[in-house]
């Protein structure tokens, strides 16, 4: 009888729902019932139907319903960069390190408003493609990167580029240490009670960093509680000059000066020494692996961390290198990826399948983002970041097993329906939260312009 039903605020119903849990549960014509921002049951459709009177229905047949990705690594302000370095190497003309040559020039020459655009046009398109949470790498502007996640409905952790050496930088990025840590402090209070939009602290990269910022920073994670995002191990430049500096790799560095903890999360890590990979294990350090970019700077040690328990997920990196936030091709990446240098080299077939990958970006993803309590699998208790995927396209038809159709076929194009926090933010393949006419006006007005000062800025 329908005052014995239970009141929820939302039900989807009818798909085959992937859990991604310790015990793989796949519910095959199942449903998940939510209510205000969490998931409250998951079970069979036709048991949803007598006990829940839901405000909303979603009717879901023939899509599968899985948790949201996390990004564990993202370049909100570099959103609209993209296309642009392709087109300068294709002249030639690429030159290295790319952060040092074109990254930090364009950020440098961004606006508040240009951030807060690339905010909106960045989630929207992570939305679209089945990403429900963020881990922003450190940027400018972080507060207009929050203020697009709060809008777009997104879940996320924002935060602010620190660099405060004097060589090579331009001026409008470099900062005053004492500016820096006293900035950062304050966009952590500030941002501290949003339900879903936080701050993390960030680090730029080595290079750009002085000791006393490292110190600080170390010191404001613990008294803030908040994790550190940094860019480490990622490339040649970065270990010859931590040898340089201080005769040890990039984390033997850390380690030494007392900065190296569970604070910390290391994007890239890509040239790990074997003692680096103890560090990490030993030291709780989380780490993400950006597939589309990692396999230019070296051998990833990725199924070595897997199986030593290390937290580390899966990221695109932005949109500037290789111009995707779909994570379904980032968790393809890191499979061909690794059987390339972890499998083929020792007649191993394969050394990690598509399955284990997609589960390592879900769980994974949450044990790096410091989420796993409440994202990377559809579970009761947990927050309601669902994503609905069609599987009636050419290539998935006839769907014979859900897990394997998503882990093989599916890409971010097939996301049709996105919950975030238990909130509807996309359907059938329209964003609900966000009228993105604006945004796209504004950037068409600005881009020129935006181009025009980077190409100024690079010469
Ligand atoms: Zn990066």
């Amino acid at each position: 009888m329908s005052e014995e039903k239970q009141a929820v605020s939302l039900l989807i119903t009818g798909a085959d729902v992937v859990c991604f849990d310790d015990r793989d549960t796949l519910v095959r014509d199942g449903a998940i019932a939510v209510d205000g921002d969490s998931i409250v049951w998951i079970g069979a459709a036709s048991d949803a139907a007598e006990k829940f009177a839901a405000t909303e229905t979603i009717r879901a047949p023939g899509m599968i319903a899985m948790p949201g990705f996390i990004d564990c690594h993202v370049h909100t302000a570099q959103q609209f960069l993209h296309g642009k370095l392709p087109s300068i190497r294709r002249k030639g003309e690429l030159r290295s390190p790319m952060w040092q040559r074109y990254l930090i020039p364009f950020e440098s020459g961004l606006e508040p408003e240009d951030v807060y655009c690339s905010g909106v046009a960045a989630y929207a398109a992570m939305i679209r493609s089945g990403t429900t949470c963020f881990l922003e790498a450190g940027g400018p502007f972080p507060d207009e990167m929050g203020r697009a996640a709060d809008e777009i409905g997104i879940r996320g952790r924002i935060a602010m580029s620190t660099m405060d050496t004097v060589d090579d930088l331009p001026p409008q990025s470099r900062m005053d240490t004492q500016d820096a840590l006293r900035r950062s402090e304050e966009l952590v209070l500030r941002w501290k009670d949003h339900p879903r939009v936080n701050t993390w602290l960030s680090l730029r990269q080595l290079m750009v960093n002085t000791e006393a910022l490292r110190l600080g920073m170390h010191e404001m994670s613990h008294a803030l509680d908040t994790p550190i995002h940094t860019h480490l191990a990622e490339g040649t430049y970065e270990v010859d000059f931590a040898i340089k500096q201080w005769s040890m790799r990039s984390a033997e560095y850390l380690e030494r000066i007392g900065c190296l903890d569970h604070y910390v999360h290391g994007a890239h890590s890509v040239l790990l020494s074997l003692n680096e990979l103890d560090l990490y294990a030993e030291r709780d350090v989380s780490a993400c692996h950006c597939a589309l970019n990692n396999y230019t700077m070296g051998t990833p040690r990725l199924l070595e961390m897997m199986r030593r328990g290390i937290r580390v997920g899966l990221g695109t990196d932005g949109a500037a290198t290789r111009a995707s936030l779909d994570m379904f091709q980032v968790m393809h990446g890191a499979v061909l990826g690794q059987q390339a240098v972890a499998g083929t080299p020792y007649h191993v077939d394969p050394p990690v399948t598509h399955e284990q990958m997609l589960k390592q970006a879900l769980r994974g993803g949450a044990r790096a983002a410091r989420l796993e309590h409440a994202v990377g699998s559809l579970e009761v208790g947990k927050k309601a970041d669902i994503v609905l995927v069609a599987t009636d396209d050419y290539d998935q038809f006839p769907n014979y097993d859900p897990v394997i159709t998503l882990a093989e076929s599916a890409v971010g194009r097939d996301v049709r329906t996105v919950v975030i926090d238990g909130r509807v933010v996309l359907k059938d393949g329209e964003l609900l939260t966000l009228d993105l006419g604006p945004m796209r006006e504004r950037v068409g007005r600005q881009y020129q312009t935006l181009m025009s000062r980077f190409d100024r800025a690079i010469g």
